[in-house]
């Protein structure tokens, strides 16, 4: 990971597209931060293509799309896109699964969630599970005392036993039944609502995150940028963003949006 410092603003100047995750990259212990809200706005208004690709759920992401200064909202770690038309007031939704799909996957997480909650003390249903559509997500950190290491992968193993994936971010492991990811969403999005094919994408895109969930989206785009905070995680990764900010979560996204917004009024 080479300092974000070091990114050339010529290099800076070729991104067109900010896709980020939210939390402990634009929120700071749990909050979100004027700067940080404001390091959206100030993208999105200068054109930027905005996008939070997120493991929150649905119920935040139907918010999140209406109201925050984005263009769209990758949720549920690549479960679903949701984009808020505003001249014609629609909420474009497009998700992995059908109905009927959503249905029977929730009968086997709900197998899951039982046999995790039984099984590893300290382990809860998240606070948001109540507006997820798709997965299962096991607070080891946002709400309950942060669970040990070897705790966080038992949890992740109960769902690879039952044949789920699962991705743990800083403060869930989030579970689902699907071959998708943050990755594979955010193409079909970036395909579907902005006619960009994965060659444009890929030079046009830069992503921000913090932890192990972000993996994917680190390994595919040349440009990713990790905030200070990704190295707690950096012996659970196997790609790791090319760059590094020197902030901590929301101050490290900050720091790459005005980046980015220097290179292009340069
Ligand atoms: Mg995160």
């Amino acid at each position: 990971m080479k300092p974000l410092s070091q990114m050339s603003l010529e290099m800076a100047r070729s991104i067109r597209v900010v896709l980020t995750d939210i939390d402990d990259t634009i929120t700071t212990e749990g909050m979100l931060t004027a700067a940080a809200y404001g390091a959206l706005e100030r993208l999105h208004r200068a054109g930027f293509l905005v996008i939070p690709v997120t493991g929150r759920p649905a119920g935040w992401c139907d918010h999140i799309a209406r109201m925050w200064p984005v263009d769209a909202v990758v949720g549920e770690n690549g479960a679903f896109y949701f984009r808020y038309d505003r001249e014609r007031k629609t909420m474009q939704q497009r998700f992995w699964a059908g109905p009927e799909e959503l249905k029977r996957n929730r009968a086997k997480l709900d197998v899951i969630e039982t046999e995790v909650l039984a099984s590893v003390p300290g382990a809860a249903l998240a606070s948001d599970q109540a507006y997820r559509m798709a997965d299962l997500a096991i607070d080891f950190c946002e709400d309950v005392p942060a669970l040990p290491e070897a705790e966080v992968d038992r949890i992740v193993s109960i769902f690879e036993r039952a044949g789920a994936q699962a991705k743990v971010s800083s403060i869930h492991v989030n579970g689902w039944f699907g071959d998708y990811n943050k990755l594979s969403m955010a193409k079909t999005l970036l395909a579907d609502g902005f006619g960009m094919d994965w060659e444009e994408a890929k030079n046009a895109v830069v992503y921000a995150g913090d932890s192990p969930n972000d993996e994917p989206m680190f390994a595919a785009f040349p440009l990713s940028v990790g905030v200070a905070n990704i190295q707690t995680f950096a012996h659970r990764l196997t790609s790791k963003p090319a760059y590094l900010a020197n902030g901590h979560s929301g101050e490290g996204f900050v720091e790459l949006a005005d980046l980015l917004l220097r290179a292009r009024s340069a």
